[in-house]
């Protein structure tokens, strides 16, 4: 199981690389006012490979100033939509002209394979930026005709101006690093918001690579500042400023309450995409060649690291052998390495801390009384590899069947049949993200389609993203919708105007 070494880094990441990591506010890159730098390192190895401005509350208060002005005066409000429009397309062909570069970069940084970051994360970022660029043009109020029945006789004309939020304080995670960024970033510009970005402490590299894209496509300065630095510090500074209008926040529930406190202070307006636990339900009448294999895919892709992930695997009564033996072979079957081997199908967690989480969660299951089918273990040596790891004999009230793991782990249980305990069953979370249906029988995927209580709802698939598509959780997985035309509604305030005539 010796983990293989990678390839050498590319000249262009190794030039990235070279130069230090700033902080950009208002169109310039400087260090932290503190002088304080922190480490970035390879999950693969557990090598430094960068060292990354550790902005702090003082560079939140001079990104948000840049941002205000940016906001107020000058290119960015006096821009068409059209011109704005043009802009976000640009920095759509910028991203996809460094598909293999950033692809590479993400790979190094989080640990994800290098093939997926190409296939997956590149693409999907430029086609935000592409897909929000039309919406520019297409966003408009309406006229209404009013009554105004105490004031009979009068006539008025009355509209409604969708106006953007303002400044925006942004804050993301280190799943998905430059597709986060690219979900965030689009839809504040698409509506004419300007930004202080916070990116997550453990992977920065990709999301400043970005920010000098942006730059050279043309993005008026401080419109995006993207500010490197921690949770506790630049996170709770950003989330807590009185000059940001709104927050918008993903990653852990836990913080994400921590965000709605700190933006209660002045009611600032809050989006948030947190986590889930969320159920991945095959019904015996399914296709099992697409269900096995699609079930494996739920949990492990991205090495479960997705707030979507398929955790709570619930197969029906009569099919539960055969399909959980076939997810556990499929989790012995795949090859962990660095994310930068071309033959690597899994990489890496991403951090110390993320790999020991993981692993307390293997015990605490172990101790519950759950059986581990595949998997369970970390590798040795060096790097945070944890192996894709399959748990039966669970039952609902377990912390692994509960809790967000956020690990490639996948706890199976089997229901008797389809009626509406399993819906109570899928049902029972704090979380309310996704879900899949496996069948083949039209009405009862339908019905548990509208029964199921989450955002998003897959049906002999999985983890389907589309920009056009809104994403977002019921329950405690957050409040408002990322991508499609619902995300526009995070990033604007209606105005309306009546004219007496
Ligand atoms: P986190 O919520 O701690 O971090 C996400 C972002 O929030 C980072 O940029 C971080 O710096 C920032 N942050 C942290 N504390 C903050 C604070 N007090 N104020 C403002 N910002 C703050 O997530 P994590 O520690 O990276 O991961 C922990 C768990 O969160 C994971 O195991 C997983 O369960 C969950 N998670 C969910 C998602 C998702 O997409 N829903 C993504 C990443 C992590």
């Amino acid at each position: 199981n010796a983990v293989m070494q990678p390839p050498a880094l590319t000249e262009s990441v190794t030039r990235f690389l070279s130069s230090a990591k700033k902080i950009l506010i208002g169109g310039e890159w400087y260090a932290a006012a503190s002088g304080k730098t922190f480490p970035v390192y390879n999950p693969a190895t557990g090598t430094v490979i960068a060292q990354v401005a550790e902005g702090d509350k003082e560079d939140i208060e001079r990104a948000v100033k840049a941002a205000r002005l940016a906001f107020e005066s000058g290119s960015w409000p006096s821009m068409t939509p059209s011109e704005r429009g043009k802009l976000l397309w640009r920095i759509g062909d910028l991203i996809l002209e460094h598909l293999d570069e950033l692809a590479e970069l993400e790979s190094l940084d989080n640990g994800k394979p290098y093939t997926v970051a190409k296939a997956a994360d590149v693409p999907l970022a430029a086609d935000i930026f592409h897909y929000m660029a039309g919406w520019t043009t297409k966003r408009h109020g309406i006229t209404i005709p009013i009554s105004v029945i105490n004031t009979p006789g009068v006539q008025y004309h009355a509209y409604t101006r969708p106006e953007p939020v303002g400044v925006v304080g942004q804050i993301i995670p280190w799943n998905f690093p430059l597709l986060m960024a690219a979900w965030k970033l689009a839809p504040a510009l698409a509506t004419g918001c300007t930004v202080v970005l916070k990116v997550a402490e453990e992977t920065p590299l990709s999301a400043l690579r970005l920010g000098e894209l942006l730059m050279q496509a043309g993005l008026p300065k401080g419109v995006v500042n993207i500010v490197t630095g921690f949770g506790e510090t630049a996170g709770a500074a950003l989330a807590a400023h009185p000059g940001v209008d709104k927050v918008a926040f993903t990653g852990s529930t836990e913080v994400g309450k921590l965000i709605v406190k700190a933006a209660a202070n002045d009611l600032k307006k809050v989006s948030l995409e947190l986590g889930g636990k969320s159920p991945n339900i095959i019904l015996k009448d399914a296709n099992l060649e697409t269900a096995i294999p699609g079930a494996a895919n739920a949990i492990f892709f991205n090495h479960g690291q997705c707030c979507s992930a398929g955790s709570r695997l619930y197969v029906e009564q009569g099919i539960f052998d055969q399909v959980v033996e076939g997810v556990a072979n499929i989790a012995k079957a795949i090859k962990l390495g660095p994310g930068l081997s071309p033959d690597t199908e899994m990489g890496p967690v991403v951090s110390i801390a993320q790999r020991d989480r993981v692993c307390s969660y293997l015990d605490i299951g172990e101790r519950e009384g759950a059986r581990m089918l595949a998997g369970g273990k970390v590798r040795t040596g060096s790097g945070y590899f944890v192996e894709p790891t399959v748990l039966v004999d669970t039952r609902n009230d377990m912390k692994v069947v509960q809790e967000e793991i956020f690990g490639p782990v996948v706890t199976a249980m089997s229901f008797k049949e389809f009626n509406s305990d399993l819906v109570n069953l899928a049902n029972n979370s704090v979380y309310g993200l996704a879900a899949g249906i496996w069948t083949n029988d039209l009405s009862k995927a339908h019905t548990l389609a509208a029964q199921i209580k989450a955002g998003t709802v897959w049906v002999n698939c999985y983890n389907v993203f589309d920009a056009a598509l809104p994403f977002g959780g019921y329950k405690q997985s957050g409040w408002g919708r990322e991508m499609g035309e619902a995300v526009l509604e995070n990033y604007t305030q209606t105005k309306a105007v009546t004219i007496r005539l």
